[in-house]
């Protein structure tokens, strides 16, 4: 029997991930996948050097305690509602893996996160999904599916914008099935929905260390709901998810909350210079609650040329060709003040 005739058909039809370009050139500035501009608090790296040595043998704690348990006091949620994954991607996986068999609906809105499709896939469960307007409110028609599970970024990607915490509140109270809101960039907008875990057991709250904390490289992410849910959660995730070295760098960065949010803040006020700078030359750029925004070209202005450009000169952005709904925005991750000075500079040379 040949590989191809054992492959699973839904996995041999599928297509698959297409993750954002990393390269390897140092001197690039990045801009299309959503990092932090600024390092990690230095409590990481002294903690981080002192955690290589021999201790590495053993394989590491199978539950996360240390990260569990500083996550229950920021949060004030016991440490049972808690999982931590090897990324917030790994969590999705895992609550697609618990909750969508073969034939199962599985909803969300888009343009959002292109991973969730392929989850659904894996599962031969069925997407279901819903546009949303050009405003990018949460469309009513998420409440009316027959779903066992809907997705719910907020703020979403590649927009950008957030939906209030009432407007979840009412979501969760009508969804037949469980409610994931995935919370990649929380940090960076005024408002989490971390609380309705514990008046929704539907809810799921998914939240991770690469973006705010600046650890995208230790892959670490966290997920809050009810303790039967997140018991179930624990069966389906690896064992040993998250390696020895991350638990460290997670436990540290959470000591220093502080760092964290001085850095958000800096990225608030760079986004919003960045937002109206690009909006004086011209593009529609959406109210973001991100560290990104999704900028529109005007008319007349071709978003591929724009986007070729810019990697010419060594910056990245992203750019989606095959979403007709997004070929002619460019989502624009926020850098340092440097990295987008440079930007404006090179779109201001661009265009005029
Ligand atoms: N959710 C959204 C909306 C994202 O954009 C990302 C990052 N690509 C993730 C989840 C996953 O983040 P991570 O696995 O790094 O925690």
């Amino acid at each position: 029997m040949t590989t191809s005739a054992s492959l699973l058909p839904h996995i041999a039809r599928m297509a698959g991930y297409l993750p954002g370009e990393q390269p390897l050139d140092s001197n690039t500035i990045k801009l299309n996948t959503n990092e932090n501009p600024y390092p990690a608090s230095p409590m990481v790296m002294a903690r981080l050097r002192a955690a290589v040595g021999d201790g590495l043998r053993w394989y590491p704690d199978a539950g996360a305690t240390g990260v569990r348990q500083r996550l229950s006091v920021l949060f004030d949620i016991p440490v049972e509602q808690f999982v931590i994954g090897n990324g917030s991607d790994e969590l999705l996986n895992v609550a697609v893996r618990c909750f969508a068999g073969p034939g199962d609906t599985v909803a969300y809105a888009t343009p959002s996160y292109p991973y969730y499709a392929k989850l659904i896939d894996l599962q031969a469960a069925r997407s279901v999904t819903i546009e949303f307007d050009d405003d990018f409110g949460l469309p009513a028609g998420l409440a009316d599916t027959d779903a066992v599970m809907t997705f719910v970024p907020n703020p979403n990607s590649p927009s950008g914008t957030a939906v209030s915490s009432a407007s979840l509140a009412d979501l969760a109270g009508k969804v037949p099935g469980i409610l994931v809101i995935d919370e990649a960039y929380v940090d960076f907008s005024r408002e989490g929905a971390i609380d309705l875990v514990q008046q929704h057991a539907n809810v799921l709250v998914m939240r991770t260390l690469s973006k705010s904390f600046s650890l995208a490289g230790m892959r670490i992410g966290f997920c809050v709901g009810a303790p039967e849910v997140i018991a179930a959660l624990w069966k389906v995730k690896e064992h040993y998810n998250v390696n020895t070295l991350s638990q460290v760098a997670a436990e540290a960065a959470l000591d220093d909350i502080d760092w964290m949010r001085a850095n958000a803040e800096r990225i608030i006020t760079t986004r919003e210079r960045m937002t109206s700078s690009l909006r004086e030359l011209g593009f529609h750029v959406w109210d973001s609650a991100a560290n990104f925004v999704l900028a529109r070209a005007a008319n007349g202005v071709d978003a591929a040329d724009l986007y070729a450009c810019l990697r010419n000169c060594g910056i990245l952005v992203r750019y989606y060709p095959d979403n007709p709904r997004l070929k002619d925005c460019l989502r624009i991750s926020i850098g340092s003040d440097t990295e987008v000075d440079r930007l404006l500079d090179e779109l201001r040379n661009l265009l005029s």
